[in-house]
C-alpha cells in the first residue's frame, strides 16, 4: 500500500529536521522543501539514504508543482537576527509561503499546518497568553516583518478555512530549543551554550529579568503530530510550548551551571520590541492534545549542551 507523503516546509531547518526524523520513524513518506537560507543539508544528511524521504530545494514564496497527502509549513527564519537581516524576504516568506502552501493544499484537498508563534502576541500585556488574546504587536518595528507576517499567515489559513473549506491546524509555537539549532543564529539558548563552552561572556541583553518559557524540541514535535491528527473540526490555533516562566538571568546561571563554565556575564543593550515577558496558557492544548511537556529545562539544556560539544 503507498504510504502517507507529508510535505514539510522548512524541513532542512531546526524544528523541520526533527519533525522529518519523527515521520519517518512513524513510517510516513517525507519530501522536505527547503532553500537552505538558515537551514542546512547536514541538518538532513542522515536521513537522505532513507528511500522514504525526499529533499527538495524551493523558495516556497514561488508555487510548488508537487504531490502530497499533507502540509507543514514550517519554512521562515525564526531567530530575530535571521528574521531581521532581509526582512522583506521574511514578510515574503509567511505571507506569499502561506498563500502558495494554501493553494497547494487546495488543489490536492489536504490538511495544512501553519507553524504560527507567540510573537503574534508581541509584547504581551496579558500574562500568561492565553489564544483569545488578540496581542500587542508594533506594526512598524524591527520585529513586526516576523510578527505581522506571521499574522497574517494566520488571517490567511482561517480565510482559506472559511471560503473554501480547507483542513487546517494553526500551531502557537513559542520558544524551543535543542540539538540543530544554529550555533550562530543568535537565539537566547544557543548564544548562552556557545558562549559558555567557548569561555566568552555570556551576553544579557537589557537586565535579564525579561522572561520566555522554553520548550524542548521532542516535545514540541510531539505536539505538532498530536495536532495534526486531531480531529478536522479543530484548526487551532493552540498554544504549544512549556508553562514554565524563567528569566534570561536564571536561564544564564542554569547553563553555566551544567557546562561547568566560568565565563562572566555582561550586559549588552536590550533589542527595540523585545517582549519583557511571555508564557503560554496551554490550557487548550492539554485539553484537545492530550499533550503536555515532558522534558524539564536541565534535562533538554543537557542534551542541547552534549550536542554543542560534538560540533564545537
Ligand atoms: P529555522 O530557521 O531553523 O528553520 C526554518 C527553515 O525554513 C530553514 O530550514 C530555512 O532554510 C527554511 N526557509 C526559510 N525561508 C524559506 C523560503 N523562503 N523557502 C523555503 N524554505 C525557507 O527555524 P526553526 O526554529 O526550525 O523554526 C521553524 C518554524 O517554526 C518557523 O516557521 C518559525 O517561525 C516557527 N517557530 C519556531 C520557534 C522556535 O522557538 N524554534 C518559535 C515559534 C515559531
Ligand atoms: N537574549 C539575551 N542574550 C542573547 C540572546 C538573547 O539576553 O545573547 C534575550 C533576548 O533579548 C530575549 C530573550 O533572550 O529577551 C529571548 O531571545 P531569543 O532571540 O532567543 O527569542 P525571542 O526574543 O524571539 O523570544
Amino acid at each position: 500500500m503507498p504510504r502517507t507523503i507529508t510535505a514539510v516546509t522548512g524541513g532542512a531547518g531546526f524544528l523541520g529536521s526533527h519533525l522529518c526524523e519523527r515521520l519517518l520513524a512513524d513510517g510516513q513518506g517525507v519530501l522536505c522543501i527547503d532553500n537552505y537560507f538558515t537551514g542546512t543539508r547536514e541538518n538532513i544528511d542522515h536521513l537522505l539514504a532513507n528511500p522514504q524521504f525526499e529533499a527538495m530545494r524551493h523558495d516556497v514564496t514561488f508555487p510548488m508543482y508537487v504531490e502530497a497527502d499533507e502540509i507543514y509549513n514550517l519554512a521562515c527564519p525564526a531567530s530575530p537576527v535571521h528574521y531581521q537581516f532581509d526582512p522583506v524576504q521574511t514578510t515574503k516568506t509567511s505571507v506569499h509561503g502561506a498563500i502558495n502552501v494554501l493553494g497547494l493544499a487546495k488543489r490536492l484537498k489536504v490538511r495544512a499546518f501553519q507553524a504560527s508563534t507567540s510573537e503574534v502576541y508581541g509584547d504581551p500585556d496579558v500574562h500568561p497568553q492565553p489564544e483569545s488574546y488578540h496581542g500587542n504587536v508594533n506594526p512598524i518595528g524591527p520585529r513586526a516583518c516576523y510578527d505581522e507576517g506571521k499574522r497574517c499567515a494566520e488571517t490567511l489559513f482561517f480565510d482559506y478555512h472559511r471560503r473554501h473549506g480547507l483542513r487546517i491546524k494553526v500551531a502557537r509555537i513559542f520558544n524551543t530549543y535543542g540539538p540543530r539549532m544554529h550555533p550562530n543564529d543568535g537565539r537566547v539558548v544557543s548564544n548562552f551554550i556557545v558562549q559558555a563552552l567557548t569561555g566568552v561572556p555570556i551576553t544579557i541583553y537589557g537586565d535579564g529579568q525579561q522572561t520566555r518559557s522554553f520548550c524542548y524540541v521532542d516535545d514540541m514535535i510531539d505536539a505538532f503530530v498530536r495536532l495534526m491528527a486531531t480531529p478536522d473540526e479543530f484548526t487551532g490555533p493552540v498554544n504549544l510550548g512549556n508553562p514554565t516562566e524563567n528569566t534570561m538571568l536564571e536561564l544564564a546561571e542554569v547553563v553555566l551551571r551544567l557546562t561547568g563554565s566560568r565565563s562572566k556575564l555582561v550586559h549588552a543593550p536590550l533589542p527595540k520590541d523585545d517582549p519583557v515577558q511571555r508564557l503560554p496558557d496551554i490550557t487548550l492544548a492539554k485539553k484537545t492534545l492530550d499533550w503536555r511537556p515532558a522534558v524539564a529545562l536541565e534535562e533538554g539544556l543537557e542534551r542541547t549542551i552534549a550536542y554543542f560539544r560534538t560540533i564545537l
